[in-house]
Order: C-alpha cells, then sequence, then structure tokens
C-alpha cells in the first residue's frame, strides 16, 4: 500500500430528519472577513437559502424548506469549483444555470456520477444508476434493498425517484402496486381482500388459491400472512409460530451476544415492593448482568440465556407477572403519569385509565408494535403526543390522539377527538385500533398507515360514524378471547419446548430438521 498516503477529511452534509422540517447543512457557514455569502430568504415561503463563498469556492451552505439542490451544492463544495460564472444565479439553484430554468429532471441528470443523493447511507447517483441497470431494479422498494439509498430517512426518496425515470423511462411507474414480495405478483392490499373474499384460512391455502411463484412463501410473506391470518380469522386460524421472526417464537428480544432480554409486563407503568423483590430475586438466581428501566415505563432483564427463559418465566409468573410483549408486533406500553390522584394539576385517574387501556388490549397482535400513553393535563408528562395512540386528560374529558412517531421518524400526533368519559375514550381507542389492524399493511406503523388512509376518513369513521365505531369495537373484543393467552406461561407448560433446549442437547436428527 502507499504508506504515504493520508487521511483526507471531507465534509459530511446533514439534512435533519424531521417530518415537515427542510433543513441542510453543509460545510462550515460562519462569519468571516474572507468570506462573502449569497442569501435568498422568503419568510411567506418559509425558504432560506445561504451558500458561503471564500475566492469564489462554495465552503459551506444552509438551505431551509426548500433542499432538492443540496446535492448540487456538495457537489460543487467538494470539486472546489469556480462558481464565479455563475455567481448571479448561483442562490437559485442547478435548475437555473445557464440562464433559464431547466427541467428539474435536467437538473438530475445533469449530476455527476460521484454526487451524493442518500446522505444518511452515502449513496451517489453512479451507484444507484448502476444497481438499476444491472440488477433489473424496477422500483423504490428494490432500490432500496439493493442499494440502501432512501431506506433511512427517506429525505432523498424524490431525488432517487427522478432517477428512476431518468433510467427506466415509461416503464418506471411508481404509483404501480408493489407486490408483497418476490414470492407473488399481489400487493399487501390485495392479498388482504382476497382472503376475506376467498375465505382463505390457513398459509398453505392463501399460497394455492393466490397462485404463489414459491412453494414456502420467503421471511417476506409468511410473517405478513401469518398476521392477517390471525386478524381476519381470530377463531379459526391456528397462528403458525415458524412464520414469525426469532424475536416472537420465543417471546423475548434476542440481543447482539446471543442472549435474550426480558420485560414482564407492569401495567401502566405501575409496580409494587412485591414485584421488585420478585425481580430482584429472578436477577440474583440466574446471574442477570443487566436491568435496565425502559422509555415505556418497564423494567428489562438483559443478558438471559435461551435456555434459561421458561425458567426465569416460571419465578416471575410466580409473582403475578406475564409477558410485555416487549418483543411483538402488537400492544406494547401505555405510559401513564400519576394523573389526578397524586398530582396537583391531574385533572383525570390517567393512571387508572392506562391500566384500563393495558389489561383490555394486551395480547394483540398488531401489523407494527403500538405504544400508547396516558397524560393527566396538557403538562404531558406521559409524552402522549408522541406516541401511536395518546390520551390527554382535560377537565372536559379525555383528548385523544395518535399517529405519532419518535424514532426514525419524529412526528407529532394528530387530534382524533374529545369524548367525555373514560368508557368513551376505551371505546374510541379500540375501534381505532381495530380499524388500523383491518387495514395497515404489515410493518406498516399506525402513522404511516394514517398518512396513506388519511386523518380525516379515519376521524369520520371513528368519530363520526358510531355504528361502525361499535362495529371495530366488537370485532377487537372478539379477537382478544383468543388472544389473551399469556406467552410465557404457555411455554413455562411445556409449548414450543424444542425451542429453549441447549443446542448441546439437541440431537442432530432434530438439529437438522
Ligand atoms: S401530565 Fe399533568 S397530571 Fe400528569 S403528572 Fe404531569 S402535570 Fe401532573
Amino acid at each position: 500500500g502507499d504508506e504515504t498516503a493520508a487521511f483526507v477529511h471531507s465534509d459530511t452534509p446533514t439534512k435533519l430528519k424531521v417530518t415537515g422540517i427542510e433543513l441542510f447543512s453543509l460545510g462550515d457557514f460562519a462569519d468571516g472577513d474572507d468570506r462573502q455569502e449569497i442569501v435568498l430568504r422568503d419568510a411567506s415561503a418559509g425558504v432560506y437559502k445561504r451558500p458561503v463563498l471564500k475566492d469564489d469556492r462554495i465552503i459551506g451552505t444552509v438551505l431551509y424548506g426548500e433542499t432538492a439542490d443540496g446535492a448540487w451544492f456538495n457537489d460543487l463544495k467538494k470539486k472546489q469549483t469556480d462558481i464565479s460564472e455563475m455567481r448571479d444565479t448561483l442562490i437559485f439553484g442547478q435548475s437555473y444555470q445557464g440562464g433559464a430554468p431547466l427541467d428539474p429532471m435536467a437538473a438530475v441528470a445533469a449530476l455527476p456520477d460521484d454526487a451524493e443523493i442518500c446522505g444518511c447511507n452515502g449513496v451517489c447517483k453512479g451507484k444507484i444508476i448502476g444497481a438499476i441497470t444491472g440488477k433489473g431494479l424496477t422500483s423504490l422498494d428494490d432500490v432500496r434493498a439493493h442499494t440502501k439509498a432512501s431506506a433511512s430517512c427517506g429525505s432523498c426518496t424524490g431525488l432517487v425517484e427522478k432517477l428512476m425515470v431518468l433510467t427506466l423511462g415509461d416503464t418506471y411507474n411508481p404509483a404501480a402496486v408493489q407486490p408483497m414480495c418476490s414470492c407473488t405478483a399481489l400487493g399487501h392490499d390485495e392479498v388482504r381482500r382476497l382472503i376475506k373474499a376467498k375465505g382463505l384460512k390457513t398459509i398453505p391455502a392463501v399460497m394455492q388459491e393466490l397462485e404463489w411463484k414459491t412453494s414456502c412463501g420467503c421471511a417476506k410473506c409468511r410473517p405478513a400472512l401469518n398476521y392477517y391470518l390471525v386478524c381476519d380469522w381470530p377463531d379459526e386460524y391456528a397462528d403458525d409460530y415458524q412464520s414469525r421472526f426469532i424475536n416472537e417464537r420465543v417471546h423475548a428480544n434476542i440481543q447482539k451476544d446471543g442472549t435474550y432480554s426480558v420485560v414482564p409486563r407492569m401495567w401502566g407503568g405501575v409496580t409494587s415492593a412485591s414485584e421488585l423483590r420478585a425481580i430482584a430475586d429472578v436477577v440474583d438466581k440466574f446471574e442477570i448482568p443487566m436491568v435496565k428501566v425502559t422509555g415505556g415505563q418497564r423494567i428489562d432483564m438483559l443478558g438471559i440465556r435461551k435456555e434459561d427463559l421458561p425458567a426465569v418465566w416460571a419465578d416471575l409468573g410466580q409473582a403475578g407477572f406475564v409477558s410485555g410483549h416487549a418483543y411483538a408486533k402488537g400492544l406494547r406500553t401505555v405510559k401513564t403519569c400519576v394523573g389526578s390522584d397524586w398530582c396537583r394539576f391531574g385533572t383525570q385517574d390517567s393512571t387508572g385509565l392506562g391500566i384500563r387501556i393495558e389489561k383490555f388490549m394486551w395480547g394483540s397482535w398488531t401489523p407494527a408494535k403500538v405504544k400508547m400513553a396516558v397524560s393527566g393535563c396538557p403538562r404531558n408528562c406521559a409524552e402522549a403526543t408522541c406516541k401511536d395512540v395518546g390520551v390527554i386528560c382535560v377537565d372536559s374529558g379525555y383528548e385523544i390522539h395518535f399517529a405519532g412517531a419518535a424514532g426514525l421518524d419524529i412526528k407529532g400526533t394528530e387530534v382524533l377527538g374529545l369524548v367525555r368519559t373514560e368508557d368513551e375514550a376505551l371505546e374510541h381507542i379500540v375501534a381505532l385500533t381495530q380499524m388500523y389492524r383491518e387495514q395497515a399493511r404489515y410493518l406498516e406503523r399506525i402513522y404511516k398507515w394514517a398518512k396513506r388512509v388519511g386523518i380525516e376518513e379515519i376521524k369520520r369513521q371513528i368519530m363520526d360514524d358510531g355504528e361502525k365505531r361499535r362495529a371495530y369495537y366488537e370485532r377487537f373484543v372478539f379477537s382478544q378471547k383468543f388472544a389473551q393467552v399469556d406467552p410465557w406461561s404457555e411455554r413455562v407448560s411445556g409449548k414450543d419446548k424444542h425451542e429453549f433446549r441447549p443446542m448441546a442437547s439437541v440431537g442432530f436428527a432434530e438439529a437438522a430438521e
């Protein structure tokens, strides 16, 4: 190798990954006597652009409101392009160079192959086009899977789609239904519709009737089909545990070292001295190396060997604990504040309502994880306004929120509506969850589903149409009859015991199965 080669620093542009806020920053944009800045500020349109120049080269850029030219500014900076010829029009972006506004497609076409398109994963234009042509990719999901472009925050999705149009021409149709996976040409919605319409009640029946291209499906379609069948036929379909991901198969969360973490349910985040003693005893007995309080107001025990899980659950079960479903595409937690029982500002019994919701809804499977919270007043100590479903208690009743996010995406909730009583709050939350269960695509969080079907449509069905709401509620209640079984106690009693046997005691014949 070249022993004289030295590390060369390169600035990485940053995009703020907050829904609804477009912010791009690059390089050095501090003031200085040797620098000039060009500023465009349009307050009413919410647009601010400020490239910073030194010796006719870009050294930094801030874009707010309109960030589509971020890749272009980055490229100019990286290549130290002399911008003196285009200084008058620089601020208007790449489309305006040459004197006349260009088609935005032409602007993307003009980007060099090494222009960075996806800042999160460092993917450049040439790599994306190479993958589209070389691997025959035709959908955005394909491009995400093969290049990682647009697979994280998604803010470069528009650029990636333009590259797809440039490369594929009319054959790229973003409105076309995306197949569930390569085993079928059908999309999730069509499969869900046909499962109901044709009365399909097993995975083999779905695959046969809907002409699956593979004999057994794949890791994408099997968990999805399993969920759709559990949701649509709660009393008839026998859950296929082999179609679940590892965490749902063993009812614990696998960790990076192959051990597991266990989170018992603590209704509404409330615990007691006897529960804490039982947890402490389990920690001592099984020499659990890490105990952690979670963001959902639970206690997480980490570093448990798989073969110890049933014994850990047996001890926890004796203390009255059931699974906290911290691993499930299902109801995870209902976080609460202390509410009117303890807090001077509390308007309602937020703790009591949270516990009631959790006891009513635990065990239910959903398309993706569901986290809830109840705050006793608008001070919102339980952080209900970034949850999948949240309640803010007020003097006049319960304000129900939904479709928040606080992970890779950050998004405040939408207001579903205000109801007067706890009973009404429960009915509306249950109905909303059932609507989501019946309509969302597998792995689609509530905020993504709500964006797809429309906030107003959800409000219309849940707030305005009492008959529909009641029907959703009843269907949820029916399905809970079959769902509210503690998976930990089932496994303590021997269910799926081969899963928890140490590898050394599994014979070769079994291991090969
Ligand atoms: S949200 Fe309101 S009621 Fe609940 S703890 Fe905070 S201040 Fe008290």
